[in-house]
């Protein structure tokens, strides 16, 4: 359940350059509204220039940054007189989209802006939020994801369809809200949740509105059912997972680490174990990414292992080494069969590794464990328990 962290002691006399910031943090507190460095955030300011002259300049989350850490000057501004006229435009490609916004900077030396900042240019109120919300995201990945957003949302919110990011996406996003001028937010396929307001407040409480309604609708939905099925092996004591994880993390961080050094966490929350330890996990886990954030962070699957304890830590080490080498082939061989020109190989070892079966306990045991390698930013690395390689 999303909370509102809201604070009007906090945010009393922030200006809206200081209120975006505010809000981008406490939205990034919940990962469950915004995965990292996922999302982005803006706002429509009223700016002077190195002439004096007032001009209305789009503040918009850069490539690169987390809207939790996100401070000031890692905001990029664009000056909106000259990005508005992008909108008569029918199409634009990736490179002279980026090309043109660059020559809209309103301050030189701020990083750059995300490919997603046309969505926040286009829709035409002062604050925008765009976020990928767990809940949104497991509504828009269902097959007809336009009728279940229909019964959610009714006539609130607008529905576009996925496709890749970028100048069509933005449009269509934009022309939906010029076009219903009533609706509270358009949300998108397999992707995420656009809301705005006139102030940093009323976006934010419009974002965590939808959410929770969002959040409603699918614990109704999801209640009496086990979506991973019935828990099928016990776990282990916690002094046999120790045992185990100190013979295996080794192997995989040999494993995972051929092209780059890599550093380890592992997860053995309630979720985790729970997940892993269900009938259905071999299946679940690999249907596939449910948005581009998992895309970018996990990769296309996990990587699973199907293991028991009384098969020994000798054959669960056999078992990754050889896992891992099968799951670079695979995805070496999925980067050759859908590449484009220009595409570059990323490092083909798994990201997240899901290992052992475990069980729930009233005191969590914790048998096992979701094992995650580096991702591509390094600040993420800071969030991990670091072990040697
Ligand atoms: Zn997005």
């Amino acid at each position: 359940m999303p909370n509102n962290l809201w604070n009007d002691e906090e945010a009393a006399g922030l200006p809206d350059r200081d209120g975006l910031v505010y809000r981008s943090n406490i939205l990034g507190l919940d990962r469950a509204v915004v995965n990292i460095f996922g999302g982005n955030t803006s706002a429509k300011l009223c700016m002077v220039d190195h002439v004096g002259r007032e001009q209305e300049v789009l503040a918009v989350k850069a490539s690169g940054s987390d809207v939790l850490t996100i401070t000031e000057p890692q905001f990029a501004l664009l000056q909106m007189d000259e990005i508005e006229p992008l909108y008569q435009r029918d199409e634009m490609s990736d490179e002279a989209m980026v090309a043109y916004l660059e020559r809209t900077w309103f301050e030189q030396g701020r990083p750059r802006q995300s490919i997603e900042t046309l969505l926040h240019a286009f829709v035409p109120h002062k604050h925008v939020d765009h976020t990928h919300p767990d809940a949104l995201i497991s509504l828009m990945c269902v097959e007809d994801a336009a009728q279940e957003a229909r019964r959610v949302y009714g006539g609130r919110a607008a529905y576009v369809p996925y496709i890749r990011p970028g100048f069509t996406l933005s449009k269509w996003i934009g022309g939906m809200v010029r076009d219903n001028p009533t609706i509270e937010c358009v949300v998108m396929g397999k992707h995420g949740l656009v809301t705005w307001g006139d102030d940093s407040k009323s976006c934010y409480e419009s974002s965590m509105r939808i959410i929770q309604e969002t959040e409603d609708y699918l614990a109704d939905r999801r209640r009496g059912k086990k979506v991973f099925g019935e828990l099928k092996v016990p776990g282990l004591s916690l002094q046999n997972r120790e045992d185990i994880l100190a013979q295996v993390l080794p192997v995989i961080r040999g494993a995972v680490s051929s092209r780059r050094s890599a550093i380890l966490q592992t997860d053995s929350s309630d979720s985790v174990l729970h997940m892993i330890g269900s009938e259905k996990t071999s299946e679940v886990s690999q249907i596939g990414a449910a948005c581009p954030d998992h895309l970018v962070h996990v990769k296309r699957q996990p990587f699973y292992v199907d293991w028991k304890p009384a098969e020994g830590a000798d054959t669960l080490s056999d078992r990754i080494r050889q896992g891992i080498a099968d799951y670079e082939e695979r995805y070496v061989a999925n980067f050759e069969d859908n590449k484009n020109p220009g595409d570059e190989l990323r490092d083909p070892a798994p990201r997240v590794i899901r290992l052992t079966r475990a069980r729930t306990s009233p005191t969590p045991m914790s048998a096992a464990s979701c094992i995650t390698a580096p991702s591509p930013s390094s600040a993420m690395q800071r969030r991990w328990a670091a072990s040697s390689a």
